[in-house]
């Protein structure tokens, strides 16, 4: 393996072989020889496919942000749960440090994402913005580890199986779009990988120029 430029690398995420990238046809998969492992796979229509998710999921995001989650009745008072009202319940209850991470970790980090995300694909999608994908395609990956969005979900379920006996819940609108939202964002962050991205942009440049 010398004399190869280490984007033409990729190592298995499973058992550490290092392995050389080769160009596969449309729809196909490259394993791993030795544990036989998903490396990466060439999509159909990549740039429409991602644009048209990350468009769904950013409107799902809105929806599941915008209204209530489930709405909690305990002795005759409703109380709607949305995704904003939790950090600014916990900067009104003076915690700081935690209001300021959980809505870092919620809804920060995963609407930045999904609005870089969706704007890298349109850059792509028009042939534009060399040195700009390349800068946001950094920015993705380091923001990829922070987003956490799916916790929050568990941690509503968790507490709502608590309240089971003392409380009316009712969900709303937002919750089915939270889980879509969450469905959706998976399948960009962990299906769609960010060296598909990378492997996309050179792509469209490569033809462009
Ligand atoms: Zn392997």
């Amino acid at each position: 393996m010398k004399n190869v430029s280490l984007d033409k690398l990729i190592i298995c995420p499973e058992c550490h072989t290092l392995h050389r990238r080769i160009k596969l046809k449309k729809a196909k998969f490259a394993y791993c020889d030795v544990c036989e492992k998903v490396l990466y796979q060439c999509h159909d229509d990549l740039i429409e496919k991602a644009l048209a998710l990350a468009i769904a999921t950013l409107i799902t995001f809105i929806v599941a942000s915008s209204f209530s989650i489930v709405e909690i009745e305990i002795n005759g008072i409703w109380q709607d749960l949305t995704l904003p009202f939790v950090f600014v319940t916990l900067f009104h209850e003076e915690f700081f440090v935690v209001g300021l991470i959980v809505s870092f970790l919620i809804f920060f980090v995963p609407l930045l994402y999904i609005v870089i995300y969706t704007y890298v694909m349109i850059l792509l999608y028009l042939g534009r913005g060399y040195d700009l994908t390349r800068k946001l395609l950094i920015v993705l990956a380091m923001l990829k580890p922070w987003n956490m969005i799916e916790i929050f979900l568990i941690s509503i379920l968790v507490a709502l199986v608590k309240l089971i006996g003392y409380a009316q819940i009712t969900f709303g609108v937002a919750f089915g779009a939270l889980i879509v939202f969450i469905l959706l964002d998976i399948y960009l962050t962990k299906k769609i990988q960010l060296t598909d991205l990378w492997d996309l942009r050179d792509e469209v440049f490569d033809a462009n120029r």
